[in-house]
């Protein structure tokens, strides 16, 4: 039996060094891949993963967007198809929806509770959403207020804005629009 009392040999030293320097390594990336894939795990559970809402316009507000497409995933794990029909609107768009309503129901006074102008309307400041179809839209309203999303008007079944924050009710119905005017 040979006991060895020097230094070890240059090679032993660096097969050594070259081993710990890889154990070292390997755990950080061990670490590296532990913190991805829980990161990956966290972004899964929000809504960055999801694919991009079909209609979507540009001009929505983000956190609208948002929910929007949390709502459309929910709704269709419950087997409801939840569209998004209307979104943002350009002020001109809106003008053009103003004029087409007073031609459709024969006056302004009418076409009130159905439109808003654009300085007062909600889709024109990107704060509105029009969805579809009517399961859809009931779906939503069921579960909106869980969603941080609200029907507004009693005559529109497709309206939705988002619930205010901190607030814990969906505010009460208009009857219709004809009071933004
Ligand atoms: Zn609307």
């Amino acid at each position: 039996m040979t006991l060895y009392v020097g230094r070890l040999p240059e090679r032993v030293r660096r097969r050594r060094a070259r081993a710990a320097v890889i154990a070292a390594v390997a755990t950080l990336c061990a670490t590296a891949a532990f913190v991805v894939h829980l990161l990956g795990g966290l972004a899964a559970n929000g809504a960055d993963d999801l694919p991009p809402t079909p209609g979507s316009a540009a001009g929505l507000d983000p956190e609208l967007q948002r929910r929007f497409d949390v709502a459309r995933v929910a709704a269709a794990a419950d087997g409801v198809e939840l569209k998004l029909t209307s979104g943002w609107r350009s002020a001109a768009e809106q003008q053009s929806l103003v004029d087409g309503a007073v031609e459709k129901y024969g006056s302004l006074e009418e076409a009130r509770r159905w439109v808003l102008p654009p300085e007062s309307s909600a889709h024109v400041q990107g704060k509105a959403i029009d969805v579809g179809p009517t399961d859809g839209a009931l779906w939503l309203e069921q579960h909106g207020l869980e969603l941080g999303l609200c029907r507004t008007y009693a005559n529109e079944m497709w309206h939705f804005e988002m619930l205010a924050d901190g607030a814990t009710a969906c505010p009460e119905m208009h009857l219709d629009s004809s009071g933004g005017w």
